[in-house]
């Protein structure tokens, strides 16, 4: 069914191009061009993408779906689905050219994390670059409803007695994420410490698949999880489970994922590279339109993305949030915008937030204190700012929405502690549980 709706669309594509190629010039102008003009000029017109069928990919789908990547000359794209984060780490490392995939989709840092060599087979480095954030927030941490009535909520500090209980019974609450040491790791070890409860002794943290979420919760394998949508609102909507806090309240405007690829490919292929961005840019300013989240609903739910009911998609990509614990939310704020926000551009890859992922990692012992003092420099090599901005004026962005500074300056968080990247060190000083001595 799948594969004769592919093959049918994608007839219907070829016999598209074929018109518009074979019509007047004047009569194209104003068309979704199918790419032949745009190719021209490009190193090439292939690459392979891979992502994760969470929330965070929308931009990538919708580039393919929507004609952005075919439009800027990138006709020969495949977006590939990666079983996990340790998969599209194992892919990356052997690239297209071994039939893995030259980038995609990344939590932070790991692109940083590749390129050092700290997660690769054998610690070899394969440098890569960090082109674009894909989106914002979008992410939340849900509890299985066995816990419901124990007050763990976003001030996480209430629930502290029942975490010590658990702990002195002999077990622990369980809090899963997708891939240890970034993005959702950090989510859930912020939002505990902030509350008091150390991550690392009070509570036990697992990998969990995303694909194994619901089983795991309905098993008690795991009382907490931490992921991208659809999980979970999924786990609310399947009565498993109550969210107990969004990301978008641990760090409003927090940046959440990006596009990485590999160094070597980017740096062969500039052009294409920037194509690729401009079809993302476009994709992203398409999803931020909230005429379009319904449709943006619809085709990531579907087989050959998500493969999940529309209605688990819908209500965190209108911001509008059933918490299952009666806590009913409707806040376009809370909705994981993907261009722009109330402090500018999402897509911008700023150089602090890639510093305060870094800053994280030291501070949980992921990596060395010295890190910090090389930050700098390991920042400029690998986040590529600068072909944003080189395509984001091509593609005739505005000056006014085009970021000033590689900084997006001074970082809140919701426990009231402040996060400045031009001093780091201070922000690891003010917080209490931390593994790091500074
Ligand atoms: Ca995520």
């Amino acid at each position: 069914m799948t594969n004769f709706h592919n093959q049918f669309s994608r007839r219907k594509f070829i016999t598209i191009a074929g018109s518009v190629a074979a019509g007047s010039i004047i009569l194209n102008a104003g068309l979704s061009n199918p790419g032949s003009a745009q190719s021209k000029g490009l190193e090439t017109t292939k690459v392979k993408l891979g992502y994760i069928p969470i929330v965070e990919a929308a931009p990538l789908i919708i580039a393919k779906e929507k004609g952005f990547f075919a439009k800027h000359g990138m006709t020969d794209i495949e977006l590939s689905k990666q079983a996990s984060w340790g998969a599209a780490r194992d892919n990356v490392e052997i690239g297209s050219s071994g039939g893995g995939i030259d980038g995609g989709q990344w939590q932070m840092p790991m692109p940083y994390y590749i390129s050092m060599g700290k997660i690769t087979k054998g610690n070899k480095p394969i440098p890569m670059y960090v082109l674009l954030q894909l989106n914002t927030q979008g992410n939340g941490i849900s509890v299985s409803d066995k816990h419901k009535g124990q007050k763990i909520s976003l001030k996480v500090s209430d629930a502290k007695a029942y975490f010590d209980k658990l702990k002195a019974g002999g077990s622990r609450f369980k809090a899963a994420y997708t891939f240890p040491q970034a993005n959702q790791d950090f989510w859930i070890r912020y939002w505990l410490a902030a509350g008091g409860i150390n991550p690392d002794t009070d509570v036990e943290l697992l990998t969990v698949p995303s694909a194994q979420t619901v089983a795991n919760m309905k098993t008690g394998t795991m009382d907490a999880f931490s992921t991208g949508d659809p999980w979970p609102y999924r786990i609310v909507i399947d009565k498993i489970g109550f969210l107990a806090a969004l990301t978008a309240e641990i760090w409003k405007n927090h940046p959440e994922e990006y596009l990485g690829m590999r160094a070597d490919w980017v740096d062969k292929n500039p052009k294409a590279t920037k194509a690729i961005l401009k079809a993302i840019m476009e994709a992203q300013q398409w999803c931020d339109n909230f005429g379009n989240r319904k449709e943006l609903a619809e085709i990531c739910a579907g087989r050959e993305y998500f493969n999940v009911p529309i209605n688990v998609l819908e209500g965190p990509l209108l911001g509008k949030y059933d918490k299952g614990d009666g806590k009913k939310l409707d806040d376009k704020t809370m909705a994981p915008y993907y261009w722009k926000d109330q402090r500018g551009s999402v897509s911008y890859p700023y150089r602090s937030h890639d510093l305060w992922f870094l800053t994280e990692s030291v501070r949980w012992g992921f990596l060395p204190p010295d890190t910090l003092d090389k930050a700098k420099g390991m920042i400029s090599k690998v986040n590529r700012e600068g072909l944003w901005r080189e395509a984001a004026k091509e593609l005739g962005i505005p000056a006014a929405d085009i970021p000033k500074s590689t900084s997006r300056g001074v970082e809140t968080f919701f426990d009231g502690i402040k996060f400045d990247p031009e001093n780091p060190k201070a922000y690891l000083r003010s917080l209490k549980i931390k593994k790091v001595s500074i």
